[in-house]
């Protein structure tokens, strides 16, 4: 018996053990894949490729750009769990560059060690049945080296003073160079889908360019161009266009008028996703009527994610959030999202892998009950022994998560504006850092409570021991627990009244 054929039969066995209830969920669930509800656009978001590392990068400045074994290795690694869950992409960044393309561009599609990454990349989620997303930064990221030898397509900022990424969208030379990306890309690799981003190293603010649109406009601009040169050439493919640095720090929402612009680029592309990190770009309450008019399918990443850092030991922290994510999932369905990019992460930490397992199964039945898709991925992943044992092993995950986000600060609680998206530690930096995600949220009293909470997570786990067939989760999990405990009592907390 190999490995996958144990995994089916465990998922088998996991619908038997759910019971009466569980297994009418479970056939709900089928049923509704079966009839193509639920969100049709189900992305696991990478980001970069090196980002779901299960080995760390420790003195690697982010994105790490190396494509490696190990990178290749913890891709496939994620990919098994993602197809488990449902999603039918991965989108990643950082197949072929991340700043800077060579000048000629298309020796980069040459590196034949690299190219043979990519395909083996290719084929191993053709074999899933998912498909991989090509990450294209439009205009804004992979053009450092080009605009050192091509001065004349620099973009300006909004001082006026040389851009230190973007290219001018005004110039025709500069769509030169995103047309011939796209053909050494979408001619010679079979990808499934691309990934627009137009702004987020920023965008040309020249008076041709956002000087005269201002930021949306000329972005939707620039989107719709692509996508046009794509759907001419390439029209199977799936085009996804992301709003990020759009609106200054990514602060929504969008005015009136800017929705209007969006609502033009649907035509063009398959879904907008609106990923959220300081908030959606579409303000809450006009979500439901701004989705009724936009041509193209709506999406959303969820509501929360935590940004992994390849610099960090991969198994430092536990951070799990199905519920929060789920019920984000469903909020969002019920306004008419058909389309979510749910943020990835390296698939050896146990939180990292059930986020992507409760996420998938949630978004091809987005009514489905949050604790009953956390306890068929438990019974999946961990083998308990019995259903006390599934519920405890997912009561673990639960008081971790309700540890952390119940201790945010009131005032981060109340921003109209909190994150979305918040990091283990700051992506900008050559050696490991302290721990973002401890200081950025928490006060001193919310580490306090954190604390707590985590405490009670290990308590829970020790009753565990010997009851479940998890290849080793339970352990990682408790050594991610520990390894946050370690890190508030460094950073210092108020002990709870
Ligand atoms: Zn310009």
């Amino acid at each position: 018996m190999n490995r996958r054929t144990m995994l089916k039969m465990a998922a088998a066995s996991a619908v038997l053990a759910l019971g009466k209830q569980g297994t009418a969920e479970s056939q709900s669930s089928q049923a509704a894949s079966d009839n193509n509800q639920g969100y049709k656009h189900r992305v696991a978001f990478g980001a970069w490729i090196n980002d779901m590392r299960n080995e760390p990068l420790p003195l690697q400045q982010w994105p790490a750009p190396q494509f490696d074994g190990q990178t290749l290795d913890s891709l496939v690694c994620a990919l098994k769990v993602q197809a488990e869950a449902g999603f039918k992409l991965l989108d990643v960044w950082g197949l072929f560059a991340t700043y800077g393309y060579p000048p000629d561009i298309k020796s980069a599609f040459e590196d034949e060690g690299r190219v043979q990454m990519v395909r083996r990349l290719i084929e191993a989620a053709e074999k899933l049945d998912m498909r991989i997303m090509f990450g294209m930064g439009l205009l804004s990221w992979g053009y450092d080296k080009i605009l050192e030898a091509n001065p004349g397509i620099r973009g300006v900022d909004a001082d006026g003073k040389p851009h230190a990424h973007a290219l001018c969208g005004a110039k025709e030379e500069s769509w030169r160079c995103v047309e011939k990306i796209l053909d050494c890309t979408l001619n010679n690799f079979a990808f499934g889908g691309i990934h627009l981003e137009s702004c987020d190293l920023g965008c040309c603010m020249c008076p041709e360019c956002a000087g005269r649109d201002g930021q949306v406009g000329y972005n939707v601009r620039m989107n719709a161009r692509a996508a046009q040169h794509i759907k001419s050439r390439w029209p199977h493919l799936t085009v996804t266009a992301i709003p990020s640095n759009w609106l200054p720090g990514n602060a929504g929402p969008f005015t009136p008028e800017q929705e209007d612009q969006v609502v033009g680029l649907g035509s063009h592309i398959d879904c907008f996703m609106d990923q959220g990190w300081r908030g959606t770009c579409v303000a809450p309450e006009r979500r439901k009527a701004f989705i009724s008019r936009l041509p193209c399918a709506y999406g959303t990443s969820g509501g929360i994610w935590m940004y992994h850092c390849a610099r960090r030991n991969r198994l430092s922290y536990f951070m799990p959030y199905p519920k929060r994510a789920g019920a984000a999932i469903r909020e969002h369905y019920g306004d008419g999202a058909r389309g979510s990019m749910i943020y990835q992460g390296p698939m050896i930490n146990p939180a990292v892998e059930m986020n992507t397992a409760v996420a998938g199964r949630l978004l091809r039945n987005p009514q489905r009950n949050a604790q009953d898709a956390l306890e068929e991925a438990v019974e999946f992943y961990y083998r308990p022994r019995s259903a006390d044992v599934r519920r405890a092993v997912a009561e673990a995950f639960c008081t971790a998560e309700d540890a952390y986000f119940d201790s945010w600060s009131d005032e981060l609680k109340k921003d109209p504006h909190r994150p979305g998206e918040f990091y283990v530690e700051t992506l900008f930096a050559e050696s490991p850092q302290r721990s973002q995600y401890l200081e950025q949220c928490l006060t001193p009293k919310g580490r306090g409570s954190y604390r707590k909470g985590l405490v009670a997570v290990l308590d829970r786990l020790s009753s565990l021991d010997g009851q479940c067939q998890d290849e080793g989760r339970l352990s990682r999990v408790r050594t991610g627990v520990i390894s946050a405990i370690v890190d508030i009592e460094n950073l210092g907390y108020e002990r709870p009244a």
